[in-house]
């Protein structure tokens, strides 16, 4: 079977078995052409709430088909792969946050959409790379912890320096590989490029980038400006998904590492499996852990508009 022929049957499958596929950006070119919705966490929490199948299926990693369960307890969601895990989303304990409201009750947890179901229930509010500045900002209280990534709540820190926000140690082991070496090569041999980065990355890429966003932002950028070559400092799915959608722009990756191996386990034969077959992990979840969970996310939606 071809490629354009197992897209056509996944299309076709998915009608006839009502099926909503979800797409991350992160994932590759070919899975993309068969989704409902592609877009960052932010987006696809928002699309999965809304979507009118009854079967969801995510491809992405566990923490956002976790996240379309508790949004959406009526219907079946699945995730692309069992072993597809985000390690930033494990690195904190849900005892250690418990511990830390019981010695800090002033401050209001603020928790980056990528940690686990069981981490969100005892988080205030929860944001994504798209939503974390304006909710931050949104936030009565100038008191925040931010957490797992200190990379973007730092970067947050900076932005909104009337608010008084404590970070834990963690982040993205995919972005942390992205280094100033990268940046100071890349633009020694493309000099009129713009660099646009995640700030998942490290302050030392940050500051020398053009522009700082989410996937989301990152692309709408590349897309609208007059300027014909870019740089791209996160996940490397990205540089593909641009070169495909602005064939007249060039794009470069900021480093060959930057490549998230949990996001890479989903292939289109994993959603042809579970369309035809049904092979997928189905994500279930107890009723107490998604309602405490699901304040965080409601608190998001409120506070991002
Ligand atoms: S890119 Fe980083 S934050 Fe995103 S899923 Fe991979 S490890 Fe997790």
């Amino acid at each position: 079977m071809k490629i354009r022929e197992m897209q056509d049957e996944i299309i076709r499958l998915k009608k006839e078995k009502d099926i909503c596929i979800l797409v991350h950006a992160y994932i590759s070119h070919d899975v993309w052409e068969v989704a409902d919705y592609v877009g960052d966490s932010y987006g696809l929490a928002k699309q999965a709430a809304s979507a009118p199948q009854k079967n969801v299926l995510m491809c992405g990693v566990r923490f956002m088909a976790e996240t379309c369960k508790i949004l959406s307890p009526e219907k079946r969601v699945f995730l692309s792969h069992p072993d597809a895990g985000c390690p930033m989303a494990e690195q904190i304990d849900k005892a250690v946050i418990e511990n830390y409201k019981k010695n800090n009750p002033d401050r209001t947890v603020v928790a980056y959409i990528n940690t686990t179901a069981d981490l969100k229930t005892v988080c205030d509010v929860c944001v994504t790379s798209s939503s974390a500045l304006k909710i931050v900002e949104n936030i009565e209280n100038d008191k925040i912890l931010f957490i797992p990534d200190s990379n973007l709540g730092g970067w947050i820190k900076e932005k909104c320096p009337n608010k008084d926000i404590e970070l834990m140690q963690g982040g993205c082991p995919t972005h942390i590989l992205l280094r100033k070496e990268h940046v100071e090569r890349m633009k020694e041999k493309h000099p009129d490029a713009l660099l646009l980065v995640h700030p998942e990355s490290r302050k030392e890429v940050a500051d020398l980038a053009d522009y700082v966003g989410s996937t989301t932002g990152i692309m709408k950028f590349a897309k609208e400006s007059d300027n014909k070559e870019f740089i791209i400092g996160t996940e490397n799915s990205i540089v593909q998904h641009l070169q495909v959608e602005c064939p007249d722009k060039r794009f470069y990756e900021l480093s060959k590492e930057c490549v998230c191996k949990n996001m890479k386990l989903t292939t289109l034969a994993d959603v042809y499996n579970m369309v035809k077959y049904g092979e997928s992990e189905e994500i279930f979840m107890d009723e107490e852990t998604r309602v405490k969970a699901l304040r965080s996310i409601d608190n998001m939606l409120k506070l991002g508009g």
